[in-house]
Formats: structure tokens, C-alpha cells, sequence
């Protein structure tokens, strides 16, 4: 299996640290929002990736963190004139359910940065002892000159760098020894929250707290370490830089990014008004489709989304459940046994399953992983017809859901549900919003979801449609 790794610049076979196993983190997203499609990206990504190596028969340590404390979070919470904690639970809770529409497995662990500050300020210390990190003023810099592999990952030469954080001299940080240290752990100040630590009460950076809780969950050296391309630089450098001096060993051996996702070919951003959540998306289309719509392009190159994309991709995946649908109807009057020819037909599956392996194995080429599903899908409604055997047809099945289970779509058609059961579901939602009673409300709507039934509230009341 081939895969890009970020630190060489080329596609490189995959050897596992330990047989049969994968370490791998991702770095996981700031909560003080719903989040976005574009952090929808890496989930899906390499969810799949995980997948696929499980399908390979590796165990896979999946460990993807939850930023807990951070100044965004904060500044929510002084907004809402609620903790920060209320604010990172709050969402960390309703990322848990957009990963489940979108069928993002739960990783193996989902640290919280806030429940790991101790293991953050041991590795400090250690970087302290080493000469690696001091204190000025209780804040704890690292000495990036000190690393001398700094810059391996972003492939940026130290120099260069110096001349380009010029600017930081003049912002209120020239207590530093050298423009390019950066902060380890900073005191807190007023109304924020704040653990005790040997240099201030204050709170960890955002670097250490992946390195630590890399190493915590999954131990000093790691297979894969992955994220969106924006994290290379300055975070996964300074990952790289903390671990390595703390740990005395290299700390990823293979550093995996996706690109990022543009909408109609612009940034997405809170300025340009075309910021979309995952949620938003719900509200339109089952999250499958979403997903589908991610894997249509290979991961490392930019995506853009538009709702013309987004149509293409729940007509394609139609298709595909279709073919499932209809194989599962044609077995319910099946007949007879497998005969010679469906045999060999059978055998002639192989040839998806090669393309679909071939194109995963060189570095997860979803967009040609589908394809390849897509040639089975015309296979699978070419020869299955009345008549033939439930072998036959349940073999055609089988390959179909295999291939399909790995991009983590799913070909179980959602189960029909009768127009009056939408509205006695929805007058029940009603009632319940009205009694303030939201958590049940949001069950109904889920529920509603989960069979494929989409709530639109408008100012004349609730609309429903099927996804
Ligand atoms: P954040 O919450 O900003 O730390 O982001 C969480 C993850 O989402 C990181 O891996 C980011 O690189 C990734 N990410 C953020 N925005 C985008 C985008 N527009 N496209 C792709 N990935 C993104
Ligand atoms: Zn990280």
C-alpha cells in the first residue's frame, strides 16, 4: 500500500511500526461551534482510511482529539454568559451526532485536552530539563533553534522563517529569546480557565496538547499522524519538534493531509457569507450523501462544494442503493441453485474488487475506489434478473456491500414511512417544542432523518419532503 507522506514529498509504502497494527491520530476540531464542512473533510478522509485498513485485516488505534480550551471557546462562552465548558460539551455533543450521519466511526479514543493537562505539563517539564523550553515571566517558550530538524515537515528553512515573524518582535512577545520560539504553556488572565503549573496558572499551548495526547494514547511513536493541510505548518512542525526533543525518537513516520474544500470556488469563510455547517446540510440531504460527495475527489487535491456537486452526488449514490435494492427484491423470488454461469459471473466480480483495491492502495484514491464501484453497480444490473439464484444474487450483494462498507456508505435502503406517520410525528414535535422540551424535539427529527425525512421550518409552519 502506497501513501503520500508529507514529510519526504512522496508516495511511500506503508510498513507498519508493529505487524498487523496502526497507530494513527488525527487532530480533531476546536468546539465552540457546529462544526463545518470543511472539518467534515479529514473526518470522512480518514475515516475511510481507517476503514480500509481494517479491511486489510490491520487493528487500527484511531485516537482524534477534541480542542477543549482555546480562545475561540472563550470568547463563546463570554457571548453566552456560560463556562467554557459548557460550550465545548455542547459541541462536542453535536459532533458526535453529525460524525454519526455521516458515519464516521467513533474513534478508539477522544481525548479532551482539558483532561490531560497533567501529562502536558510533565512533558514540559521534560522539554525544560532538556534545555529544549524556558520560562520568562510564566510563560513557557520552546527554543525552536535548539530542534535541528525544525522546519523537516513544512519544508521551511529556519532563515526564511526568522524573516517572515518579523512581526511578532513588535506584538508583545519580544520577552522571547528568538521571533520563532513558540509557547508551551502562557498564564491566563482574567475570567479564563486555568490550571496550576509549576511556572503560572494558566493554560497549555495548542501544539502540546497533541503531542502529549499522541503520546499518552497511543505511545512515543506513532504510524500515521493526520489533519487538514492548514495544520503542516506551524502546528505538526511544532508537534514534531516538541515530541521528538521530549521523546529522544522520531515521533510520525507517515504525516497525511487533506486539502481543503472551497464553496462555488471561493475560501469559506465567516466574511464571505459562505460558511456552511454539517448541520445546515442535514437539514437538506441525508449526511450520506455529503460523504459520498467527499470521496468523489482523491483527498489531497482541493474540492469544491456547490449544490449542482451536491445533486450529482445524491443521484450516484442512488444508483448504487438502487442496485442493492433491486438485488435484495429479485432474492425475495429467487430460483433454483447457482448454476455454471453465474458461477463464473461471479467470479468476475473479482475484477471491481482488484480495481477498487488497486485504486485504494495508491494512496487512497477514493475518486477511482468509486468509480470502480460504479462499473460493479452496472455489473450487478446487467445479470441479475427473475430467474436467477439467490447464490447468485446474494454473492452480487455481498461484493457490492463489502466495497461499500469500506467508503463507509451504507446500501440499506432507509425505511419507508407512511405520510401520516410524517405529520402525527411532526404535530408530536411540535407539542414537545412548545413545552420546551428540545431534546425530544431533536429525537423526532433525528428519527424523522434516519428514514429519510427532511423538516424545513418556514414561517408558515414545518414542510417536509423526502431526501
Ligand atoms: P479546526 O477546528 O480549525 O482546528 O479544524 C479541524 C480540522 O478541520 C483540521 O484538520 C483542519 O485542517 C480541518 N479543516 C478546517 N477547515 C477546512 C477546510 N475548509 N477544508 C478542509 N479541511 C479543513
Ligand atoms: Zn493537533
Amino acid at each position: 500500500m502506497k501513501l503520500y507522506n508529507t514529510l519526504s514529498k512522496k508516495k511511500e509504502e506503508f510498513v507498519p511500526l508493529e505487524e498487523g497494527k496502526v497507530k494513527m491520530y488525527v487532530c480533531g476540531p476546536t468546539v465552540y461551534n457546529f462544526i463545518h464542512i470543511g472539518n467534515a473533510r479529514p473526518m470522512i478522509i480518514f475515516d475511510t482510511v481507517r476503514r480500509y485498513f481494517e479491511y486489510k485485516g490491520y487493528d487500527v488505534n484511531y485516537v482524534s482529539n477534541f480542542t477543549d480550551v482555546d480562545d475561540k471557546i472563550i470568547k463563546k462562552a463570554i457571548e453566552e454568559g456560560v463556562t467554557s465548558e459548557e460550550i465545548s460539551r455542547r459541541y462536542i455533543a453535536e459532533c458526535k451526532k453529525d460524525m454519526e450521519g455521516m458515519n464516521v466511526k467513533p474513534a478508539t479514543t477522544h481525548p479532551l485536552a482539558t483532561e490531560e493537562i497533567p501529562g502536558m505539563i510533565a512533558m514540559i517539564e521534560t522539554l525544560v530539563e532538556k534545555g529544549y523550553a524556558y520560562e520568562k515571566n510564566g510563560t513557557v517558550y520552546f527554543r525552536t533553534r535548539r530542534f535541528k530538524d525544525y522546519g523537516k515537515l513544512s519544508h521551511k528553512n529556519l532563515d526564511d522563517l526568522r524573516s517572515g515573524e518579523r512581526s511578532l518582535l513588535v506584538s508583545g512577545e519580544d520577552e522571547k529569546e528568538d521571533p520563532l520560539d513558540f509557547v508551551l504553556w502562557k498564564p491566563k488572565k482574567e475570567g479564563e480557565p486555568f490550571w496550576e503549573s509549576p511556572w503560572s496558572a494558566g493554560r497549555p499551548g495548542w501544539h502540546i496538547e497533541c503531542s502529549e495526547m499522541s503520546k499518552k494514547y497511543l505511545g512515543e511513536q506513532i504510524d500515521i499522524h493526520a489533519g487538514g493541510e492548514d495544520l503542516i505548518f506551524p502546528h505538526h512542525e511544532n508537534e514534531i519538534a516538541q515530541s521528538e526533543a521530549a521523546n529522544g525518537k522520531e515521533f510520525a513516520k507517515y504525516w497525511l493531509h487533506n486539502a481543503f474544500l472551497n464553496i462555488d470556488n471561493r475560501k469559506m469563510s465567516k466574511s464571505l457569507g459562505n460558511f456552511r455547517t454539517v448541520r445546515e446540510i442535514s437539514e437538506q440531504y441525508d449526511l450520506q450523501v455529503l460523504r459520498f460527495f467527499m470521496l468523489g475527489a482523491h483527498y489531497r487535491s482541493p474540492l469544491n462544494f456547490s449544490a449542482e456537486l451536491m445533486e450529482a452526488s445524491k443521484s450516484g449514490l442512488e444508483r448504487i442503493v438502487n442496485a442493492a435494492d433491486n438485488l435484495r427484491f429479485l432474492m425475495k423470488k429467487a430460483a433454483g441453485n447457482l448454476t455454471a454461469e453465474e458461477e463464473k459471473l461471479l467470479e468476475g466480480t473479482e475484477e471491481f474488487v482488484k480495481a477498487f483495491e488497486g485504486a485504494m492502495e495508491d494512496d487512497f484514491n477514493t475518486a477511482d475506489a468509486v468509480a470502480a464501484v460504479f462499473d460493479l453497480v452496472k455489473y450487478c444490473n446487467t445479470h441479475a434478473a427473475e430467474g436467477s439464484s439467490e447464490e447468485f444474487l446474494g454473492g452480487l450483494l455481498g461484493v457490492l456491500v463489502k466495497l461499500t462498507d469500506v467508503l463507509g456508505i451504507s446500501v440499506d435502503k432507509k425505511e419507508e414511512i407512511l405520510e401520516e406517520d410524517i405529520e402525527r410525528l411532526i404535530e408530536e414535535r411540535g407539542a414537545a417544542r412548545k413545552a420546551k422540551d428540545f431534546a425530544r424535539a431533536d429525537a423526532i427529527r433525528a428519527e424523522l432523518l434516519e428514514k429519510g425525512i427532511v423538516l424545513e421550518d418556514t414561517r408558515e409552519g414545518v414542510k417536509w419532503k423526502r431526501a
